[in-house]
């Protein structure tokens, strides 16, 4: 049995707004394996946010169980909690999320100084991250330099900083055109093919088309899941 980096049972997620509770996820179970690649579809209000805020540790569950890797995530308080995701978790978001005043390199350092770490013993790891994601020419330069799928692929090399075991995406090629969303899933799945696990939120057939498994929510359950062929991606 290959491992399992999460495993989710009868998650509930409830918002309360003013008197009344949205039932954002109604009971859902998943588990996801070291080394898969996972697209969470559905349409809008479906729960595929919540649940990715959830597996991301960003938000914590109504009810339910949540283990990341061995250990019970109920359990940890929210210091623990911010370590675990910021040492085990990368991020990437539809709007990129980089700060504008820092430049390429020093964005992609913002995770090593949350996590208290020396930047210069990591200096040349995240210009070799630039690199990985072509932008070793554009280090000095700040996001409004940058093209939308250059931005894109500084919050890539962002969220591979820590070495985290997984990276989770909402929507990250949702603000790109058809050639840069193209590198963009270049980089993602030249990085599952070494073995990065990946959960990644689209509502785009064709991009879901690049995961092993894809899950189709809706009203805040799974409703079912296809497991995608080797041959088609
Ligand atoms: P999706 O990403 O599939 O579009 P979401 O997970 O963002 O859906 O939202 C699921 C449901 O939960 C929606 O009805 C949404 O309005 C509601 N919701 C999400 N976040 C909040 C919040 N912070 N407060 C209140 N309701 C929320
Ligand atoms: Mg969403």
């Amino acid at each position: 049995m290959p491992e399992a980096v999460i495993e989710i049972r009868q998650i509930v997620k409830n918002f309360q707004v003013g008197d009344s509770t949205v039932r954002a996820l109604r009971g859902v179970d998943l588990t996801i394996e070291r080394g898969s690649f996972v697209a969470i579809m559905g349409p809008s209000g479906s729960g595929k946010s919540t649940l990715l805020n959830i597996l991301g540790c960003l938000d914590r569950p109504t009810s339910g169980k949540y283990f990341l890797g061995p250990d019970d995530v109920a359990e940890m308080d929210d210091d623990t909690l911010s370590r675990v995701r910021g040492k085990r978790l990368g991020f990437i978001f539809q709007s990129y999320n980089l700060i504008a005043q820092l430049t390429v390199i020093e964005n992609i350092q913002v995770p090593l100084i949350y996590q208290q770490e020396d930047l210069e013993e990591h200096h040349d790891r995240c210009v070799a991250l630039a690199k990985l994601v072509g932008l070793e020419n554009r280090l000095d330069h700040r996001p409004n330099q940058l093209s939308g799928g250059q931005q894109q692929r500084v919050a890539i090399a962002r969220s591979l900083v820590n070495e985290p075991l997984m990276i989770l995406a909402d929507e990250p090629t949702g603000n790109l055109d058809s050639e840069t969303e193209a590198e963009v899933l270049d980089i993602l799945n030249d990085l599952n093919s070494e073995g990065k696990t990946i959960v990644m939120v689209t509502h785009d057939d064709a991009v879901a088309q690049h995961a092993h498994r894809v899950i189709h929510m809706k009203d805040g359950v799974i409703a079912r899941e296809v497991i995608n062929e080797p041959a088609i991606r």
